[in-house]
Order: C-alpha cells, then sequence, then structure tokens
C-alpha cells in the first residue's frame, strides 16, 4: 500500500501561507467541535458541523485529501458517540450520528464531484491558453502577412441590404456610390504581424475604423469582390488586388481570407496577403514579350507573304494591263474588230484566273506552315489561350466567361492554327470594346457541338458589333477599320480553318456585340 504523504493530500494551488492556516484553522474547528459533542450536554446534532471543516479545507486538499479528512471528521464524531453513549445507548443521540454521518457523506460526495468538474475546468482552460498561444506564435511568425480583422459590423450591414431585397451586390454599389466606402469604415483591424507590417508599414497596424482606406488603391475593386463574397455567404475569399503601402508604394498582392460558419466568429476573420509585385511583372514582361513575337511572326508572315504576292503578280497583272490597253485599241477601231475584242477578253479571263490562283496558292502555303495533326481537348485550347490573352484582358479590364454547352469531344486539328484562330477573334473583341468606353466588358468563348457533331467555339464580345458595311467585307484580306489595322485577321482565320474542312462566320447578336463562330470537325479531312 502506498504511504500517504503530505503531497498526496494537499493540493498546491494556493500559497503556503495560506495554506497553513487554513488547515489549522480546520483541525481547532474539528477539535472544537469534537469537544463540544462530547464534553458538552447540548442536545442536538453538533457533529454536522465537521462538514464546516471540509468545506473549509477542501480548497486546499487533493480528492484524497478529502476522503481521509471527511474519514477523520466521522471517526471524530463516532468516537463522541462511544466515549458518550455506549453505556446508555439511546435512540435520540444516535439518530443525530446517523444524521451526521449523512451530512458528511453528501459533503464529501459533493466536494469530490466539484473537484472533478474543477480540475476540468482547468484543464480545458490550460489547453486553450496553450493553443491560443501556439495559434499567437504562428501568427506572429509567419512570412506571410497576416491580419485579423473584424468583419462583423460590415456582414450585418450586407445582410440588412439582402433583406430590403438587393440581389446584385455590384449593381447596388455601382448605384450607391458612397455605398462601398461606408462598408470600408465598417471593417476594422484587430491585430497584424510583423509581414504584415513589412508589407504596408504603419498603415498595416492602424486599428482604427476605415483605417483600410488608407491602403486600398483607388479603383481596386477586390473589396467589392470580397463584400459579394460575404453577401453571398460564400466560405473563403481569394482575390488580387492593388494596395497602396505607407511609402506610397503600389503592390500587387494575392488575397486569401477564410470565413468561420460562426457568424458570431466574423469579429476575428483572418485575412492573408502574398506580395505578388514581383512575380507578376515577370510574368508580364514575359506575356510581353511572347506578344510582341506573335506579332512579329503575323507581320512577318504579311510581309512574306505580300511579298510573294507582289512577285507573282506581277506577271499577270502586267499582262492584264497590256491586255485592256490592246483591248481599248481594237474597240477603237471603226468599226470594231469584234473577233480580237473577244481573243482579249479571253486573254484577260485567263490571266484574272492566274492571278486567282496565284493568291489562292500563297494562302495555302500560309496554313500549311506546321501541319503537326494532333488530338486537341479544346476546352484545355481556350484555356490556355485564354492564359496566354491575359495581359491584354487585363490591360483593358476584359471579363472572359467560358461556358461548356455540352460534353465537347477532342478534335484532330494543328494546334498552333487553332490557337491562332482564337487569338485573333479574341484580340479583335478585346480592340472593339476598348474602342468604347462602356462597361463592364464582357468576352463569353462558349464550347458546344452541332448537329452534324462537329466542334463549335463561338467568342462573343459585348462591344460595337460589326458595322453595316464592314459585314460583306470581314472576311477580306487587307479589309479593315482600324487606323493601325492590317486586315489580314480574319482572312487568315477564315482560309486557315477551311483548309481543314472547318468554317468561321461572324454576325452580331441581337442585343449587342458581335460573335466569331468557329466550326471544327471532328475528324479533319486529310491534307
Ligand atoms: P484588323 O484587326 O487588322 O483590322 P481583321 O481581319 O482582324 O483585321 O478584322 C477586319 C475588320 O473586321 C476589323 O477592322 C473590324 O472592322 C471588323 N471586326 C473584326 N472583329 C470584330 C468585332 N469583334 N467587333 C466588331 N468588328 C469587328
Amino acid at each position: 500500500m502506498r504511504s500517504l504523504s503530505a503531497g498526496a493530500l494537499l493540493n498546491r494551488r494556493g500559497e503556503a501561507g495560506y495554506d497553513l492556516a487554513l488547515a489549522t484553522i480546520s483541525a481547532i474547528l474539528a477539535l472544537t467541535v469534537f469537544y463540544v459533542d462530547t464534553y458538552t450536554n447540548i442536545e442536538s446534532a453538533i457533529a454536522v458541523l465537521y462538514v464546516i471543516v471540509l468545506l473549509l479545507c477542501s480548497e486546499i486538499l487533493t480528492r484524497r485529501g478529502l476522503v481521509v479528512a471527511a474519514s477523520l471528521c466521522a471517526a471524530l464524531a463516532i468516537g463522541s458517540y462511544i466515549h458518550t453513549h455506549l453505556l446508555h445507548p439511546e435512540l435520540q443521540p444516535f439518530l443525530r450520528l446517523v444524521v451526521s454521518m449523512a451530512a458528511l457523506t453528501i459533503t464529501t460526495i459533493l466536494l469530490l464531484r466539484n473537484e472533478a468538474f474543477r480540475g476540468a475546468t482547468l484543464s480545458t482552460n490550460a489547453a486553450l491558453r496553450d493553443s491560443e498561444m501556439r495559434y499567437r506564435s504562428i501568427f506572429n511568425r509567419t512570412r506571410v502577412a497576416l491580419w485579423e480583422r473584424d468583419y462583423s459590423r460590415a456582414r450585418t450591414y450586407l445582410l440588412e441590404l439582402k433583406s430590403k431585397g438587393v440581389v446584385d451586390l455590384k449593381q447596388y454599389f455601382r448605384e450607391h456610390a458612397d455605398a462601398v466606402d461606408y462598408c470600408i469604415g465598417l471593417v476594422t483591424t484587430v491585430a497584424s504581424n510583423d509581414a504584415a507590417y513589412e508589407l504596408l508599414g504603419d498603415i498595416a497596424t492602424d486599428r482604427s475604423s476605415g483605417s483600410m482606406r488608407r491602403f486600398i488603391a483607388p479603383g481596386d475593386k477586390t473589396f467589392i469582390d470580397l463584400m459579394e463574397a460575404i453577401f453571398e455567404g460564400r466560405d473563403h475569399f481569394e482575390g488580387k488586388g492593388t494596395v497602396t503601402a505607407e511609402s506610397g508604394e503600389s503592390k500587387l498582392v494575392l488575397l486569401s481570407i477564410g470565413f468561420p460558419e460562426d457568424p458570431a466568429a466574423f469579429n476575428r476573420v483572418i485575412v492573408g496577403m502574398i506580395d505578388i509585385t514581383q512575380r507578376e511583372q515577370t510574368q508580364t514582361t514575359l506575356l510581353e514579350a511572347r506578344a510582341e513575337l506573335t506579332r512579329a511572326s503575323r507581320a512577318a508572315v504579311v510581309g512574306a507573304m505580300s511579298a510573294s504576292l507582289a512577285h507573282e503578280l506581277n506577271q499577270p497583272l502586267g499582262a492584264i494591263v497590256v491586255n485592256s490597253q490592246t483591248l481599248l485599241r481594237w474597240l477603237d477601231r471603226d468599226p470594231p474588230d469584234l473577233g480580237a475584242v473577244r481573243r482579249t477578253v479571253d486573254r484577260l479571263i485567263r490571266d484574272s484566273e492566274r492571278a486567282r490562283l496565284i493568291i489562292q496558292n500563297t494562302r495555302s502555303l500560309l496554313t500549311q506552315a506546321d501541319c503537326k495533326m494532333e488530338w486537341i481537348d479544346l476546352t484545355k485550347l481556350v484555356e490556355e489561350t485564354r492564359a496566354l490573352m491575359e495581359h491584354d484582358l487585363q490591360r483593358d479590364f476584359v471579363m472572359v466567361d467560358v461556358s461548356e454547352q455540352n460534353e465537347i469531344p477532342k478534335v484532330r486539328a494543328v494546334r498552333i492554327e487553332l490557337q491562332q484562330v482564337l487569338i485573333n477573334l479574341m484580340t479583335n473583341s478585346i480592340q472593339a470594346m476598348a474602342a468604347e468606353q462602356s462597361f463592364p466588358r464582357k468576352l463569353t468563348i462558349s464550347l458546344g457541338s452541332n448537329a452534324d457533331g462537329d466542334a463549335v467555339i463561338a467568342v462573343q464580345d459585348n462591344g460595337p458589333g460589326i458595322t453595316e458595311q464592314a459585314a460583306p467585307r470581314l472576311f477580306s484580306p487587307f479589309y479593315t477599320t482600324k487606323v493601325s489595322g492590317m486586315g489580314m485577321g480574319l482572312s487568315i482565320c477564315k482560309s486557315t480553318l477551311e483548309a481543314r474542312g472547318g468554317q468561321l462566320i461572324g454576325y452580331n447578336h441581337p442585343d449587342r456585340g458581335a460573335i466569331f463562330e468557329i466550326t471544327i470537325p471532328i475528324e479533319a479531312p486529310h491534307v
């Protein structure tokens, strides 16, 4: 059996002096009760007062100590009864002893339960404290800029708008210009870490209401997107935006927020920011270089084609001029020599036909440039092309929506050709929309298939649409309405697609904007 050391009985929570004083008072009280119970003639259950002893010393005793103290008190009460009443047993004193024992037992059980509950609460609190410390240390030391922000008031405001019938928050913000600023004013910063300070300087730690106004760059739409995420009850938000640091430097950041399930926890939402300025600059330079290369190669192709056309056409065109002059001479004769006129016209037709064939050949030469046929996943191709165009899209604030109407089968085609066609169509749409000051600028790329099972890609914009004058000449080479246009894009696209058995048509949407529809046969003819 283990011996009962003081350590096993005493609960070392308080100060040693206080514990000793309480133990002494409890012992004196126990002895006093014993004395009064044994040596005086008070006819009542004095032993019940041992309960006070237990209550007093419960604070400094462990569970085991409490059981020992209760046993000692019970022993004292029984000892007192034996000493006083054993020779003359009576019912009344015996009943008083029973009542005292019952009181001691119940008090001990309650104190033991209380002790167990207190132990559990203490360990829960300790675990909570540990967890909070761990969280604080991660929050402070991580290299990601973190904030704890109070979005609860903004959330309440947004939900109020919803209950008043607002469905499209962005539209509401467009119509109520001051509402965004009001929302910014409702958000406060609760805490921020060192990385946040390094990113934005002093303003990162500003706890005042609306402090975010100081670093949200004018015109940045990310805050509105964030409010929309809260408005729609989404569980997280990710976005890219521009912030202005204390130094005035503009930085591009990636924003990430996970919203809590419990609405009450919106007063401490963690917001993470990563500075991607450098990365984005490298990416932009890369994309610009790639776009420059594409432009250069397009210009080179057009240049080569023009040179080849000029060279090849020189001869038939010269012949046409000479034959036309001859024709005029035959016509000027009196009477005109109709037989000679007919022969000359025949020569004119022959030369014109040659010129047409030369143009056709040059075009087909163009489309033969890279003939590696492969199975192409159109959804992927559209995504890749969209990524290539990201810079142009962002520069002109164009949103892209890709939709798939049904299962798109893979097509057999030349990847670079299809991509070039998509780039041309998207570039035309972006330029058409950018020529006007109307927003939002939306480019919709829909993937589907037609009744014959051919794949169809429609590129639709909400720009001014194809003008009446442009419509009949859209696909004619060198037709352009742009100051710096070459007028070759659509013409090359059309011949490229047609050479593979596909099609390109362009028309206007009944409401607004132009639609260019590419049709690609699932299995291209052998070329
Ligand atoms: P370029 O772009 O060099 O002018 P294109 O062959 O690509 O040559 O286009 C020819 C013309 O077709 C353009 O100048 C323009 O007038 C018209 N066009 C092409 N795409 C669109 C569009 N999405 N919306 C309105 N007009 C368009």
